[in-house]
């Protein structure tokens, strides 16, 4: 955080300087879009094949096969849920959330991409549907969806309070992770990375910065889906924040079950489906 008293005097030329016009890091007017009316077209035919629950204070994971649909679909009460996503046949690749952000900004909504880490560097999935896109930002700088957050873990829990919380979702992304895949426990935490944070409603304070977090505005019926650009192991936890209207490391708040649909297009439709290449970078890294 910067000083609220700085210790350096402010240059004659401090309001030019701070005056200069922001450029955006990485314009994303060269990014290949997604087709999103071809893909809506795809989705008419669909048939739900699967499901998963997220239970509250716990996770699960589900296979979501590359050309087919996955929903997370808030269900009884206010929740927030912490999305991780692994390419099936590779658990290294896996989503990254930073570059992600870097490219489509701290929130995602409908056709954003979700990027994987290097050096595959390629869409895993697509957003294609979100109900609460409506929200926009509000007057705090507060949206939902976001890609700042890491996830609420017991390491941070215990540095910060001293206790130890079981029930957090990146312990919770672990256990459903292991016994998905049939992994050793701390092998299979290795491989948690930090999320996409569905539904949840973040942003950062104006004036210090600091990461916030407010009530969700997600309601049951409410949904964000995604179309699998790769095979894909989806894990979700319904974080043991509820709503994250207040704390997200206890048992003190309500929580409620999230859902995870899978939605199949046939196998006509999904072998139609052109998988994204890896990224086609040669990886000197300047040694050639
Ligand atoms: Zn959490």
């Amino acid at each position: 955080m910067k000083l609220e008293n700085p210790n350096f005097a402010a240059p004659t030329d401090a309001d030019d300087r701070k005056a200069i016009p922001p450029v955006i890091c990485y314009p994303p007017e060269t990014l290949t879009q997604p087709d999103l009316s071809a893909l809506a077209k795809i989705r008419q035919g669909v048939s739900k094949t699967a499901e998963a629950i997220a239970a509250p204070r716990d996770a699960a994971c589900i296979d979501v096969p590359a050309g087919a649909f996955v929903r997370v679909l808030s269900v009884d009460g206010p929740q927030v849920g912490d999305l991780n996503m692994w390419n099936k046949h590779d658990l290294s690749e896996r989503f990254y959330s930073g570059k992600t952000r870097a490219l489509h900004g701290t929130h995602l909504s409908t056709g954003d991409r979700m990027w994987s880490s290097f050096p595959n560097m390629r869409p895993m999935a697509t957003v294609i549907d979100d109900t609460l896109d409506w929200y926009g930002f509000d007057a705090f700088g507060g949206s939902v969806h976001d890609v700042i957050g890491t996830r609420c873990d017991p390491y941070t829990g215990r540095l910060l309070t001293g206790d130890d919380y079981h029930y957090c979702c990146h312990s919770n992304l672990t256990r459903a992770l292991a016994s998905h895949c049939n992994l050793p426990l701390h092998e299979a935490e290795m491989l948690v990375h930090d999320v996409l944070n569905v539904f949840m409603c973040t942003g950062f304070t104006r004036d210090t910065g600091q990461y916030f977090m407010k009530a969700s505005p997600v309601r049951p019926g409410d949904y964000l889906e995604f179309y699998a650009e790769i095979d894909l192991i989806v894990g979700l936890s319904a974080c043991p924040g509820g709503d994250c209207s207040s704390e997200h490391s206890s048992d003190a708040a309500a929580c409620y079950p999230l859902v995870m649909e899978v939605y199949d297009p046939g196998e006509d439709a999904r072998a139609a489906h052109v998988l994204p290449a890896r990224s086609a970078y040669d990886r000197s890294h300047g040694t050639g």
